[in-house]
């Protein structure tokens, strides 16, 4: 095993990638390349987990997300990409996983409840849905990661995933460490209606958009509600745009614009182009690296093919690591 901590995260491909997802995780996952030994996957098998009932999409959403992936800056030199579904070990290691989990572990997950609740168009009253944290687990213990990058709302996976760990190695003898959940910084990027940004809600920026569409959006952006005009002071510290100034706009400008803003002396228009301006230079570079593996795709076939048997010699290792453990190696 490398020296440096081994991380694992996964990402599920329900749909194109947007500033959200880029922030909220994606961004953290380049940054994580030098000091961690990264494996980064793409959750195929999860994605079933809500969206059984529309696999369609599934194969052009997972070739897009590597292309995302890529052109955000994840290196095949540096991590370890691979599709979840490319490692069947997964899935064996889930089985025997979950033989080993409380059912009450499962219905406590608060997200298990929180999701059954947003999600009241989806029947999600599937054994798949219940056991997803043990599939999140397989996946994390296979590769005897350290750390798993999180924000605050996932911890209870990672804290599942410990607690299974401790079970099996109570059960049959040390065969997985503890995953520590590494919490992430995120920005507080809001979608262009104030709401959480988000596929489903229709607000959102993709890593795709071109500027012209990226501009339009923008200008659409709901700011400070409490400016109706103009002539009217604004607040900068509730205002989405500024919050998008504040990741790519100059120093300069922002100070400029935080001070003029409050004095009525910019108008949202005028502060909306600046900021898609910025944001259209700043995705400029990744644009140009999406268009080059979107006409490249046997370069991203290859580094799919070299991450995945990479990662399934060592879901391998641990399967015989497990079973050796289970007694059941014949
Ligand atoms: S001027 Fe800019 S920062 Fe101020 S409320 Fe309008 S969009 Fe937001």
């Amino acid at each position: 095993m490398s020296e440096k901590k081994r991380i694992l995260s996964g990402m599920r491909p329900t749909g194109p990638l947007h500033m959200g997802n880029y922030l909220g995780a994606l961004a953290n996952w380049v940054d994580m390349q030098e000091p961690y030994d990264c494996y980064f996957f793409v959750a195929d098998w999860h994605a079933l987990t809500s969206d059984y009932e529309n696999t369609g999409p599934t194969a052009e959403y997972v070739r897009q997300m590597l292309i995302d992936w890529l052109s955000a800056g994840l290196s095949p030199d540096r991590s370890t990409i691979f599709i979840q579904s490319k490692v069947p070990e997964h899935t064996e290691l889930y089985l025997i996983l979950s033989m080993i989990t409380p059912v009450p572990w499962l219905e406590r997950n608060p997200t298990y409840k929180d999701q059954i609740l947003q999600l009241q168009n989806k029947d999600l009253s599937t054994f798949g849905f219940l056991g997803y944290p043990v599939l999140q687990a397989a996946d994390i213990l296979m590769y005897k990661a350290q750390g798993v990058p999180v924000g605050v709302d996932q911890v209870p996976h990672v804290e599942i995933t410990r607690e299974i760990a401790r079970r099996f190695n109570y059960l049959y003898g040390d065969v997985f460490p503890e995953p520590d959940a590494i919490l992430t910084q995120t920005p507080k990027i809001l979608g262009i209606d104030r709401r959480k940004m988000s596929k489903s809600y229709n607000n959102a920026i993709y890593l795709a958009d071109s500027p012209e569409e990226i501009e339009k959006k923008v200008l659409q952006m709901v700011t400070d509600p409490q400016r109706a005009r103009k002539s009217d002071p604004g607040n900068p510290d509730i205002c989405n745009v500024f919050e998008f100034h504040k990741l790519y706009t100059d120093e300069a400008t922002v100070e400029k614009i935080d001070r003029e803003c409050r004095k009525a002396e910019i108008g949202c228009v005028a502060c909306k182009k600046i900021m898609a301006a910025s944001l259209i230079d700043a995705l400029a570079p990744l644009q140009e690296r999406r268009r080059y593996y979107a006409s490249h795709p046997e370069i991203v076939d290859q580094i799919i093919a070299d991450g995945s048997a990479k990662a399934r010699a060592i879901a391998k290792d641990t399967m015989a690591q497990v079973k050796a453990a289970l007694k059941m190696n014949y």
